[in-house]
């Protein structure tokens, strides 16, 4: 038997990754594209650099251990900073989703409880909307030019005024970042990624059958920086030397297509939707961009047709679906062609390609069906996915480990309804959460039809996902209306801007006598989907 201490127990935390950058990955480009379309080109060392000295502003502005720093920021390299320097202090960075509601900003803010806010001078019409509902002690400006808030700070003269810090020691549990999530109901939850989760993540990422990043990659994130850490990306850069192309808010395929012909990116990422019209772009002026250098596209966050696959093979592009969840860091599984497939006919190889792929190394999988028992691995059977593993929540932040989302004995429940076949490989097929999800960000059912209950001619409403060519999803209205009164469409738009922001709306609503309802009473919204979704 031996015993004692076999090996060096030194921690697994983001510095190793912000000082490797720095040290051995200091020429490697990060390319930002400014609101304006300006590009903007620096290094990840100087990022590395930079990063020290915005730690010393920060502490200097009284921001300690385990504080939330908030960004509201574009893929820029102002927010790969805060990605290196903000952890590596000790400190927690919060990424806020811009494309929310102001009330739900205001909440996610006052729930994490953030210190200071990073603002971009282009997103401070965004804070104006719900700087009311928390008090940031410091709100730091990128960019700034205009009207900046009373009392605000700029970025670069915090930094310059700086000494480099010189990174404390931490202990690799040690919260490192935080993002929220959408819930079925009410408001969105706080998932808090550990130092350690996110270490193992960067180094899963990059291996040759995850997303194979490396030193010879230039790397596109479209996946936002304030959506699950952008999949990782940044930090999987920063560990490998991949350089990195920040494509800010211009996402439109011709913006993020001259962008990776421009700059000779080898990988990108991001939702289907992002793609379809990429794809349409493409097959409309298939000689306008050399895309040679193009190696695969990463597509996740929502499920990958078919067509999509086809479209992108037409051009020689490689799409790699892999799925995730805020939960997971996100990576929870990624598909490849497994070299038995090589051979295969196409119409075998397309149907592997569609699933969502086989768990990463460390993330166990398990489904239950109905019945509560565990379904068998047969591609038949379907059941709810549960995951666990080193960089799968374990409990919501200030909400524990609640039953509807941990099984006892610590399992994640994603729910996601699958099939998984002999292999281990998933296909996602169906939704036990009622959420819409439209272009990549989430709407909720639940509240949408709250909401439109609350209307006083109102009687019943049931909200539920259509199809749609461009967004993925987008959310359809079922209302019954009381007895002798009238409502609108247009009336119940408005009625629900109050509380959504606009790309929530439902675009149809369709008026009924009665919904239908299940025997035990809810909304039988398979018959919805059936009847609207056919367009019959
Ligand atoms: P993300 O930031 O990756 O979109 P979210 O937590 O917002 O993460 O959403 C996660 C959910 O998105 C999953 O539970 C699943 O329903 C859906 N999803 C993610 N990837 C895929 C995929 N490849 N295919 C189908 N659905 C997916």
């Amino acid at each position: 038997m031996i015993n004692g201490l076999t090996m060096d127990d030194c921690p697994l935390t983001l510095t190793a990754v912000v000082e490797r950058a720095e040290t051995f990955h200091h020429g490697r480009s990060v390319v930002s594209r400014r609101p304006d379309g300006d590009i903007v080109r620096t290094t990840l060392g100087a990022c590395a650099h930079r990063a020290r000295r915005l730690a010393t502003a920060l502490a200097s502005l009284g921001v300690e251990a385990g504080d939330r720093v908030a960004t509201l920021l574009w893929n820029q390299a102002e927010h790969l900073e805060l990605y290196f320097a903000v952890p590596t202090m000790g400190a927690v960075i919060h990424t806020l989703n811009p494309r929310l509601h102001p009330d739900d900003l205001g909440a996610i803010a006052a729930d994490a409880d953030d210190k200071v806010l990073v603002v971009d001078d282009s997103l401070l019409g965004v804070l104006a909307g719900f700087h009311d509902a928390h008090a940031f002690r410091h709100i730091i400006v990128v960019g700034g030019t205009g009207d900046t808030p009373a009392g605000a700070r700029d970025y670069e003269e915090l930094i310059a005024s700086a000494e480099p810090m010189r990174w404390p020691v931490l202990d690799e549990r040690r919260a490192a970042a935080m993002c929220y999530t959408s819930g079925t109901t009410g408001r969105p939850k706080g998932v808090v990624y550990s130092h350690r989760a996110l270490v193992l993540h960067s180094l899963v990422a990059a291996l040759p059958d995850q997303l194979e990043v490396s030193a010879r990659d230039t790397v596109l994130p479209v996946v936002p920086m304030f959506h699950a850490n952008a999949w990782g990306l940044p930090y999987a850069a920063a560990l490998t030397g991949a350089a990195l192309v920040l494509p800010g808010p211009r996402l439109d395929p011709v913006s993020v297509l001259d962008l990776l012909a421009g700059e000779r990116v080898t990988m990108t990422a991001g939702v289907p939707t992002v793609w379809m019209g990429m794809l349409a772009a493409l097959d409309a002026e298939p000689w306008r961009w050399d895309l040679d250098g193009l190696e695969r596209l990463i597509v996740g966050g929502a499920a990958v047709p078919r067509s999509m696959l086809e479209g992108f093979d037409r051009h020689g592009l490689q799409v790699i679906q892999a799925w995730g969840m805020t939960e997971t860091a996100p990576i929870g599984s990624v598909c490849r062609l497994p070299e038995e497939l090589d051979e295969a006919t196409p119409d075998e190889r397309y149907e592997f390609r569609g699933r969502q792929g086989i768990a990463a190394p460390f993330v166990d999988i398990r489904a239950r069906g109905d019945d509560g028992r565990l379904i068998a691995w047969d591609d038949r059977a379907m059941g709810e996915l549960e995951v666990r593993g080193p960089w799968v929540a374990a409990s919501y932040h200030r909400r524990g480990s609640d039953e509807a989302s941990f099984t006892a004995d610590g399992w994640f429940r994603t729910g996601d309804i699958v099939r998984i076949d002999p292999r281990g490989c998933i296909r996602i097929c169906d939704r036990a959460k009622d959420l819409v999800k439209s272009g990549g960000e989430w709407i909720s059912s639940v509240d949408l039809e709250n909401h439109l209950m609350a209307h006083p001619a109102v009687a019943q409403a049931a909200v539920i996902a259509v199809p749609d060519d461009r967004w993925g999803e987008r959310p359809l209205a079922a209302i019954a209306l009381h007895e002798g009164t009238t409502a609108s469409p247009d009336e119940l738009r408005e009625h629900l801007t109050q509380e959504f922001a606009k790309w929530q709306l439902p675009d149809r609503f369709e008026f009924m006598a009665t919904i239908p309802t299940t025997a035990t009473g809810k909304f039988q919204k398979t018959a919805l989907r059936e009847r609207f979704t056919r367009g019959v």
